[in-house]
């Protein structure tokens, strides 16, 4: 079924948008087409944009939303946060990442990066949803060989044969925690097994002071540096928050190419530091955006997390003129989309049907000055009405499919792990 998305404003121009397949096919003003296969949909009063990439979340912690907040990191994970995940099953996992996708198609996103616990079921949850994902399974062996072991067994069995699931949407990547988490031996393992297999590689970096402090004592080196010494960092590397870094360790990860995906609320609200957005966005790297968690967030949208990213980078850098909402866009939409190669990220012919439709109507939205402005620093996803992914229709009217099962299921299974723990 072709889409023919009739009369949308796209950049200030009225076009219709013809979607052929999974492809952006024709954009232009009143498009022949043969409405006799064409499902048609009106974009009066609607702007048509990207969908958003998220390249930092654990999906399945919905879960967790709400369960433990105003906490310091290392407590807030050893004491609530790892007690609470030993207890999940895949079939919780399974239905918590079908509610992380369900935020996340009302909220215009249509692609996530995602590291957690059994990826089986999050594979499987988020091709029924029919969103875009990269998905990897939490790699940790706390330095003891015999558990290192036992992960690279596990990584390499999962690789060898992987989910039944449809690959040109979702693709399957290495998960290495951090580096206090996983052992010298195991990066070096992941390193070298990445590389064979052509995989990405997702991991939390220099996000707390204490985690740079503690790599200084063991390895003598700060965490970028200890990476770099082990030939670990490359263009294939997507590392998470990368706060505790200085001016040095920026140049190497730019020489590098690696990827940065930026999670303001959650280091706010952590207080893991200040990420130097402005200048790591003037070194030239890539920076995605990124919700982090529900447990420390509490949510997936990333309208909200464009304005937080955009108002915590003035402040850190104590100049309101840094992080303009056309580079935050930016970074919430086609960096994301270039991280992972993906044609996307853009409404341009001949990309990836990945886009949202946009209430012109909605009072955040009043008046039209400037509607990307609009979308960073005052809407938030309750103005997506449409949202598509690889030309299929995820919402229409706000309404996904599904949605009031995954609702009365999530509540049932939160209460559950409770009576388990
Ligand atoms: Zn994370």
């Amino acid at each position: 079924m072709s889409i023919l998305i009739k009369s949308v404003l796209l950049n200030g121009k009225e076009v219709d948008v013809f979607i052929q397949g999974s492809i952006i096919k024709k954009i232009g003003k009143n498009l022949g087409i043969d409405r006799s296969s064409t499902h048609i949909i009106s974009g009066k009063d609607k702007a048509i944009f990207p969908s958003f990439f998220n390249v930092h979340t654990h999906a399945a912690m919905t879960l967790l939303r709400g369960y433990a907040d105003d906490m310091e990191l290392h407590t807030w994970l050893n004491d609530y946060i790892w007690p609470f995940e030993r207890k999940l099953t895949p079939e919780d996992v399974y239905w918590g990442t079908k509610l992380a996708c369900l935020e996340m198609i009302k909220t215009g996103t249509t692609f996530f990066c995602d590291m957690y616990w059994h990826v089986d079921a999050i594979a499987h949850a988020v091709d029924e949803m029919g969103m875009r994902a990269a998905l990897s399974s939490a790699y940790v062996d706390f330095e003891d060989p015999k558990k290192g072991d036992l992960f690279k067994k596990k990584n390499k069995k999962f690789f060898d044969s992987l989910p039944n699931v449809d690959k040109s949407r979702i693709k399957f990547i290495m998960g290495p925690h951090a580096i206090y988490t996983v052992s010298r031996d195991s990066l070096i393992w992941i390193r070298d097994f990445a590389k064979e297999r052509k995989l990405y590689i997702n991991i939390h970096l220099a996000e707390t002071k204490k985690e740079r402090d503690d790599c200084l004592k063991i390895r003598g080196l700060t965490p970028v540096r200890y990476l770099e010494e082990i030939g670990f960092l490359s263009n294939k590397c997507i590392c998470a928050h990368v706060i505790w870094v200085d001016e040095q360790e920026m140049d190497i990860l730019k020489q590098r190419e690696v990827n940065i995906a930026h999670v303001p609320a959650s280091n706010m609200k952590l207080c893991s530091g200040s990420f130097k957005f402005d200048k790591v966005l003037k070194k030239g790297l890539l920076i995605g955006l990124g919700t982090d968690g529900c447990a420390s967030n509490n949510n997936l949208d990333m309208l909200e997390e464009m304005k937080i990213a955009a108002l915590r980078a003035k402040m850190g850098s104590n100049d309101p003129t840094c992080a303009k909402s056309k580079d935050i866009f930016k970074c919430a939409t086609q960096n994301g989309a270039r991280m992972f190669q993906i044609n996307g990220g853009e409404i341009k012919e001949g990309m990836v049907a990945d886009c949202i439709l946009v209430d012109l109507n909605h009072p955040q939205m009043i008046p039209h000055h400037n509607l990307i402005s609009n979308l960073v620093y005052s809407a938030n996803g309750d103005c997506v009405v449409t949202t598509i992914c690889n030309g299929k229709i995820l919402m229409q009217d706000r309404r996904v499919k599904g949605e009031e099962e995954i609702i009365k299921k999530n509540k049932a299974i939160a209460a559950s792990i409770l009576k388990r723990m």
